[in-house]
This record gives C-alpha cells, structure tokens and sequence, in this order.
C-alpha cells in the first residue's frame, strides 16, 4: 500500500508536529493545502465526529487514505470550555492571540489550584471516504492555565499552558521536547502503531 496519506489540516503548526512524528514511522504526510482541499465543515459535538468528518472530506477529495486530528483544551474551572470550539473561542476572526486573551480574562481572579486544564487530541486513520473500520486514537495532556503568556514556540494555546513537570509554558519547549510529551504525539504513536499492526505501514 501507498505510504503517502493526506493530512486533514492546514494548521501550519500541528502539519510541523504530526509531520516530524510520523516521518518517523517513515510515513509521508502531505497536507491537504497541497491538493488545494478547502477545510472540512466541523460542526460535529465531540472530537471524533469532527475528526471523522476531517479525514472522510479529505480521503473523498484526493482519493488518498487521510489522517485527520480533532483537538482542543478544555479548563476545569469553565466546565471544560472551550473544547471542541478551542480555536473559535473568541468568535468571529478568532486568533491564537484573542483566544488566548479572552482565557485569561475569563480566569481572571481564579486561584492557580483551580486553573486546572488539559489538552486533548483524537487522530483518526481512514483507509478511504468509505472505509467502514476507521482507526481512532486518543491523548492527553495535563497542566494549568497560567496568568500571563511566556514563550515563543508551539501555537494556539502553548503560551499560557503551564507545564507542571517541566515547570515551563508549552510554548517554552522545542518542537522535540513538546513532541515527546504532547496529547498529539500520544494520539499519534498510537495511531502508528495500529497502522503497523494492521499492516498499513
Ligand atoms: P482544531 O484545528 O479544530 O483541532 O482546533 C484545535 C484548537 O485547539 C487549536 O486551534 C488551538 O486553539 C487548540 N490546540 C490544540 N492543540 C494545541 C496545542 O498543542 N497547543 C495549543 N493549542 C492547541
């Protein structure tokens, strides 16, 4: 079987994650951008419809089998919000910078023990538009959400995503370092190696 699979995403900075991951299985990902696939219309209620949703529209339209990844960061202390709506939290012309602003304001006057947050992750592998046994994968990752942003890398939320472990911000990590310990690259190495199980790899 072909090794090249079409990524369900243009996110420049989850294509950067999922690609030096599985380059690492051996697997070439090509990001839907590429074969010009507009985005999928994800108004599914949990991370594996919108993730379904994601690889079925790209499989469909390149013919490719398709990796697509529904994630998102839920808080504790606003009955896990935003979760499936992570990246339009601050509603019309959302950004990684105004959901982050819009958190911290929510959070204001929250003490740090009740910042509690994680992010989440589900990869689905389908083999093509119609593949009835869809492979679904899923990770996590604790840490608390922070008063004030620090660091430079990651995206989305990863500025004001405190670590406890590392005792730094996500966005403080190299790529190598986030992809070590990441929802995604738990979702991800489990996704490679059902794959491999399965003889898709
Ligand atoms: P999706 O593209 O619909 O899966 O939206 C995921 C959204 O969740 C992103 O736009 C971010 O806001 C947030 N998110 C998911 N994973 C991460 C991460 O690793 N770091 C920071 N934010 C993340």
């Amino acid at each position: 079987m072909s090794n090249k699979i079409v990524l369900a995403s243009g996110n420049a900075g989850k294509v950067r994650e999922i690609n030096k991951l599985l380059g690492e299985h051996g697997i070439e990902v090509v990001p839907q951008t590429e074969y010009d696939v507009p985005e999928a219309v994800e108004d599914g209620l949990t991370f594996v419809e919108n993730a379904l949703k994601k690889a079925r529209h790209a499989a469909k339209l390149t013919g490719l089998p398709a990796i697509a990844d529904d994630s998102g960061i839920e808080v504790d202390a606003l009955n896990k919000a935003p979760g499936i709506y992570s990246a339009r939290y601050s509603g019309e012309g959302a950004n990684d910078t105004k959901n982050n602003e819009k958190m911290l304001a929510e959070l204001d006057g929250v003490a740090e023990a009740d910042r509690t947050a994680r992010y989440q992750c589900v990869m689905v592998y389908m083999h093509d538009a119609d593949d009835p046994t869809p492979i679904i994968t899923q990770g996590s990752l604790e840490g608390r959400i922070m008063t004030s942003p620090r660091g430079e890398g990651g995206f989305g939320y990863d500025p004001i995503f405190w670590l406890p472990e590392q005792q730094c911000a996500a966005a403080e990590l190299s790529l190598e370092e986030k992809n070590k310990i990441s929802h995604r690259a738990i979702a991800l190495n489990a996704l490679a190696e059902q794959l491999k199980k399965l003889n898709h790899l």
